[in-house]
């Protein structure tokens, strides 16, 4: 078997903006395990300001990984890059999308017996000026979508309650509606500003304020409830947010987690715990979107999942699943289903 590692920088359709820099593309490394006629990808795809490890790493990672693969346990090669969540689920996911070839069926099924066929998917209402966002509302729900995330917490509590209210009055009652505070209220502001909130009928809000502990004390004294992001970076971490008991939906990143079988993990742990889990990409490759589809997949419930990122890219390593009245049709064909063009 060959593992090969190639990189690749897709240039984003406009910069992004983060809270210390302006990034124009998303770069990352493609992970390939061939075997006879088949060929197994993974992505690995760090996020700068969000990932904690950079792509030099990564890649160093991975290389190393490549060397000792082969010679060595795959669960010790895989072992070995857990301290680096993304490298692990490149190659991770380059041997489920490879076993689930070899076995002749789709990842999905793979992962979970129960996965379903359709993918429903949240658009991201991205402009921040009220009546843009109104607009851009409107059209997702136009398009199918039926439900909307919303970045909150860069302006004022205000402007939020304002901007979600107008947009709950545009799309109606049947829309759900979910938010991404990022971690910008402290305990105090967050309990207050959700409370304004709740009359627009929020589903949830991620992280409203930063640390697992601090999202419980807002879950706690919040009737909307609250979900944990990147305050929860590992399966430990999930575990502990859902032990609180006050901590309703978590956000699964195959991607961040380190790979298909990792963010399974999680995902029981909530489904155990009664809470939702919700499964994100993180604008990496078509690749690696569809690994997070395909999780989404196996998660089994008609939650929509937030992998509906490859529009935000300009070019990509592969024809992107397309999302059909809002929902992503999961691909039929043994293993992920998706390979570069
Ligand atoms: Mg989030």
């Amino acid at each position: 078997m060959s593992f090969d590692v190639g990189p690749y920088e897709l240039p984003l359709v406009s910069p992004m903006v983060t809270s210390y820099r302006s990034i124009e593309s998303r770069r990352g490394v493609l992970v390939s395990l061939a075997e006879g006629r088949l060929t197994g990808w993974g992505d690995a795809c760090p996020m700068v300001g969000w990932s904690r490890s950079s792509l030099n790493e990564v890649t160093n990672q991975l290389t190393v990984a490549a060397a000792r693969f082969g010679s060595e346990p795959l669960d010790d090669v895989l072992d070995m890059l857990a301290a680096v969540p993304e490298a692990r689920a490149a190659l991770a996911g380059a041997v489920y999308d490879l076993s689930a070839q070899r076995a002749g069926i789709p990842l999905a099924r793979l992962l979970a017996d129960t996965a379903v066929e359709r993918v429903r998917v949240n658009a991201s209402i991205g402009a921040t000026e009220t009546d843009r966002a109104v607009d851009e509302a409107s059209q997702a729900v136009t398009a199918g979508f039926t439900t909307l995330k919303l970045k909150v917490g860069a302006a004022s509590p205000a402007v939020d309650v304002a901007r979600v209210g107008a947009i709950r009055r545009a799309v109606g009652d049947d829309v759900e509606i979910r938010l991404d505070a990022n971690g910008a209220w402290d305990v105090d502001t967050a309990i207050e500003t959700l409370h304004r909130l709740a009359d627009s009928g929020v589903a949830f809000c991620e992280e409203p304020t930063a640390g697992i502990d601090a999202i419980a004390t807002v879950g706690s004294q919040s009737s909307v409830p609250v979900a944990v992001d990147e305050s929860a970076r590992t399966v430990d971490d999930i575990a502990r947010a859902l032990s609180s008991g006050a901590i309703n939906v978590v956000v699964v990143k195959p991607q961040a987690l380190g790979g298909p079988d990792v963010a399974m993990r999680a995902i029981d742990l909530a489904r155990t715990a009664g809470a939702t889990a919700v499964v994100t990409s993180m604008i990496d490759s078509a690749i690696g979107v569809a690994h997070a589809v395909h999780v989404a997949a196996a998660a089994g419930s008609e939650v929509a999942h937030g992998v509906a990122t490859s529009m935000l890219l300009a070019d990509d390593v592969a024809r992107g699943l397309p999302i059909e009245d809002g929902h992503v049709v999961v691909p039929t064909r043994p293993g992920l289903g998706v390979s570069p063009t």
